[in-house]
């Protein structure tokens, strides 16, 4: 990291630690910096267009109400409507939301589909929710956001915690509602209300296909790596399950229930069928010989060659960035590296495939999706895989390009692609009034 850039750095690196969106702002300068972004330019893009904040009543099962605090933020529409998932997690934050929003921007941008970005977020703990608890959750948050979302202005989709029955139920209150067909209001449904086929593995197949990238361009095959996956979600559990099935050893896992480990290599089809019948489904209580529990935390510093942090945001800080063995780090979920732990991998030669663009996946099929339900014209899974690697591999490409001509990292180069198209659109649209 060059000198000038440390004074943006140290201003922000305390705050980066608790406030994802401090964090999102110093990486947006740093790439600003970089890219001669006017600071016109660059206040409108660390800014969100909309905040909205709202309070979502619900009558639980012994029949008292609770009061839930929910958010959704549109960061940008000026490459397209608002694009953006929904997270249910008890540290859910409106600073958080704001920061993911800011991501979705960039990251739709980093692989040019027509979208700005927004997020949603509901201060919850849904494991201790019932089903019936969770329904009226989302129905009356879907209620509350209506006036600012639709097909055109702004697509919900699937996060963390959040699953295709709850975006079913999503588009379901929105048709009720608006008193027509909703489909293409939120993506990440079931295929049988109007998903896309594939979209329920897009984002680990995304990871698992610029893994592919990063190691080519090493010289190197997937064939007999050794990978660590933080994270067992809809994110890890399938880049684990494609690696695997592509000849990688996955060595280790872990989620917010433990960690395991293998030298060998875990036999994941058969941990995913067990965390799949498991009631919370997590990894814990999985044995097998040869396998061994780790704390989770040790997951991201075991003695492997990728490692794909797909868990939460501000996993990799100052504090373990040094002691990572892995020399590539694919970023499956958002955030999950502070600025400080960037600057400390970059000095030790480590190679970031940033989240804007490692877990852009998601959002490419969500893409395909809208315009699926748009068009009532439905893909089968495989012209889906296709059209999907090719996105993601032309992104890849585009943004190691310009990190070798430019002499930056992946992140930088991936921030500066996204900018100077965010910026571009902003430009030639003009300021109203
Ligand atoms: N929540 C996912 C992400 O962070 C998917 C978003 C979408 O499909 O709109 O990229």
């Amino acid at each position: 990291m060059a000198q000038k850039d440390s004074g943006v750095l140290a201003q922000a690196v305390q705050a980066v630690e608790a406030n994802p969106y401090e964090m999102f702002k110093t990486q947006v300068r740093l790439a600003g910096k970089k890219l001669g972004l006017s600071p016109d330019l660059l206040a409108i893009i660390e800014t969100p267009e909309r905040v909205l904040e709202v309070a979502i009543p619900v009558r639980m099962d012994d029949g008292h109400i609770e009061v839930f605090t929910g958010y959704r933020v549109q960061h940008s529409s000026v490459r397209g409507p608002c694009k953006g998932g929904i997270r249910y997690h008890p540290a859910v934050t409106v600073d958080e939301v704001k920061a993911l929003a800011g991501w979705m921007t960039l990251k739709c941008a980093v692989v040019d589909i027509p979208f700005g970005g927004g997020k949603g977020g509901i201060v919850c703990d849904p494991t201790k929710l019932s089903e019936g608890e969770l329904e009226r959750l989302t129905r009356r948050y879907t209620a509350m956001i209506l006036p600012l979302i639709g097909p055109n202005r702004d697509i919900p989709a699937p996060d963390v915690n959040t699953t295709a029955k709850i975006m079913n139920w999503f588009m379901d209150t929105a048709t009720a509602l608006r008193g027509e067909p909703m489909y293409a209001i939120v993506t990440g449904k079931d295929v049988a209300v109007g998903g896309a086929r594939g979209r329920r593995e897009a984002t680990g197949r995304g990871v698992m296909i610029v893994t592919q990238e990063v190691l080519a361009r090493l010289g190197k095959r997937v064939e007999g790596i050794r990978v660590a996956v933080q994270g067992f979600g809809n994110v890890g559990s399938v880049a684990a399950l494609l690696l695997h099935q592509s000849g990688a050893k996955v060595v280790g896992v872990a989620d917010i229930s433990g960690g395991l480990y293998n030298p060998n290599g875990l036999n994941i089809p058969e941990l995913l069928e067990y965390v799949e019948h498991s009631p919370k489904r997590l990894i814990a209580g999985y044995s097998a010989p040869g396998v061994s529990a780790i704390p989770a935390e040790e997951v991201l510093t075991l003695d492997v060659d990728v490692l794909v942090p797909a868990a939460l945001e501000g996993q990799i800080t100052e504090r373990n960035a040094g002691q990572i063995k892995a020399k590539i780090i694919v970023e499956g979920a958002n955030g999950p590296t502070t600025p400080e732990a960037d600057v400390i991998l970059e000095e030790r030669g480590r190679i970031v495939v940033p989240d804007i663009l490692a877990n852009a996946g998601g959002v490419v099929v969500s893409y395909f999706e809208w315009v699926q339900n748009l068009q009532y014209f439905y893909w089968d899974e495989t012209e889906t895989n296709v059209k999907l690697a090719q996105i993601m591999r032309r992104a890849f490409n585009d943004v190691w390009t310009l990190a070798q001509e430019k002499r930056v990292s992946l992140r930088i180069a991936a921030q500066i692609l996204a900018l100077s198209r965010v910026a571009e659109a902003i430009r030639l649209r003009g300021i109203f009034p």
